[in-house]
């Protein structure tokens, strides 16, 4: 698949930082299983609505084998794009948009759109499967989807009286709403098409400067940008400094102390990552060793499973699906303050992901040399 150089899906990057494009253009994307898992629901939704198509458990798709947990994930999204989708008389599902008025190389993929004449209200629902909390407010992503969708799809609309919906649809958002919704009219984010269009122009000159903070989380530059570096290091040694305050106001350190927070946590991950590398290839890290973290919780004997849930009152199978997973049921205990310890013998946990762990001797025998 073809992919913009100024892509929709990095635009919370690029709107903030010119350098963000050229920083990461010969560094290439990895794709975990968790981008698979989302790209395969994706297509869960996408094959429903454009042709009919009902996933189910055991289904192969982009290579992963979808189980009850992710089909209920997109369930719920699909449950919410089929009230608008099936009445509308334009609208488009993963359908490429050419977003020209932000810059002639910008185009994007919406997960889906929709058109409603009556109220004139541009409906864009987003996908999202993964952890980390995604806002509907100001979501750069979406923002170019719409400047594109009303540039190719809505150019007769009367554009003073078009309103838009932008719903974030994320299941496993645990921090915040599973959906998330912006109710705003289209001249209210007029401006942010135009910083838009006025960064990504940025973006693509010769030499543009980085601009460090928060959005660098997902900067694939990070580990070599020397702007994120020095931001993240003037944090902490300005986290060390008392920041000066009106006294009995601590909110003004409070949200400096948080900032700060978020920024030296980005450098502690891009280290860590990059002192599992090399571990991984055979280096050693002083005072690092590599681990194993634990798994998902699995069934390791379900035979008797039913006569236990009678026992205990809970439920172990939903009426249309098989049975519940190890996870969901160990849940259930929790939440009727059952002991969780119930299941100990009949799951097992598979084993986690590799990880940088402490080698806490070594650390303790410098530490006590030193003295
Ligand atoms: S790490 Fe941050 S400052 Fe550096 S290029 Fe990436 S987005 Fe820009």
């Amino acid at each position: 698949m073809q992919h913009s150089i100024v892509p929709p899906s990095s635009a919370a990057q690029w709107v903030y930082c010119a350098a963000a494009i050229q920083a990461q253009a010969a560094i290439p994307e990895i794709e975990t299983d968790d981008n698979k898992v989302g790209l395969a629901l994706h297509e869960v939704a996408s094959g429903y609505f454009l042709h009919g198509l009902v996933a189910q458990v055991g289904d192969c798709i982009l290579g992963v084998t979808l189980d009850q947990e992710m089909l209920d994930r997109v369930q719920k999204y699909i449950d919410i794009v089929s009230k608008i989708y099936f009445e509308s008389q334009l609208s488009g599902i993963e359908q490429r948009v050419n977003i020209a008025t932000i810059h002639p190389e910008c185009f994007g993929t919406p997960d889906a759109w929709v058109f409603d004449g009556h109220t004139c209200t541009l409906t864009v629902p987003d996908y999202k499967d993964g952890f980390i909390k995604v806002d509907a407010i100001e979501n750069w992503q979406v923002i170019c989807y719409i400047a594109g969708i009303v540039e190719v799809h809505l150019p007769h609309v009367d554009k003073q009286k078009l309103k838009i919906k932008v719903i974030i649809v994320q299941p496993q958002d645990y921090q915040g709403s599973k959906t998330k919704e912006w109710n705003i009219t289209y001249l209210e984010i007029e401006h942010l098409i135009t910083r838009l269009r006025i960064a990504a122009h940025a973006a693509l000159e010769p030499n543009p400067i980085a601009t460090a903070g928060k959005h660098c989380t997902y900067c694939r530059a990070k580990l070599n940008c020397t702007s994120f570096s020095l931001t993240c290091h003037s944090f902490a040694v300005a986290a060390l400094q008392n920041p000066e305050a009106p006294e009995n106001d601590i909110s003004i350190e409070l949200r400096f102390l948080q900032d700060a927070y978020k920024m030296i946590g980005l450098r502690l991950t891009v280290l860590e990552a990059e002192a599992l590398q090399k571990i991984k290839s055979g280096e050693i890290v002083q005072y690092y060793k590599a681990g194993f973290g634990q798994g998902k919780l699995i069934w390791t004997d379900t035979s008797n499973l039913d006569n236990l849930a009678k026992m205990l009152g809970i439920t172990v199978r939903k009426p249309e699906a098989p049975l519940l997973t190890a996870t969901q049921v160990k849940a259930e205990l929790k939440k009727k303050k059952l002991p969780e310890d119930t299941l100990s013998s009949i799951t097992e946990y598979r084993q986690g992901k590799i990880k940088l762990l402490p080698a806490e001797s070594k650390y303790a025998e410098e530490i006590f040399k030193e003295k």
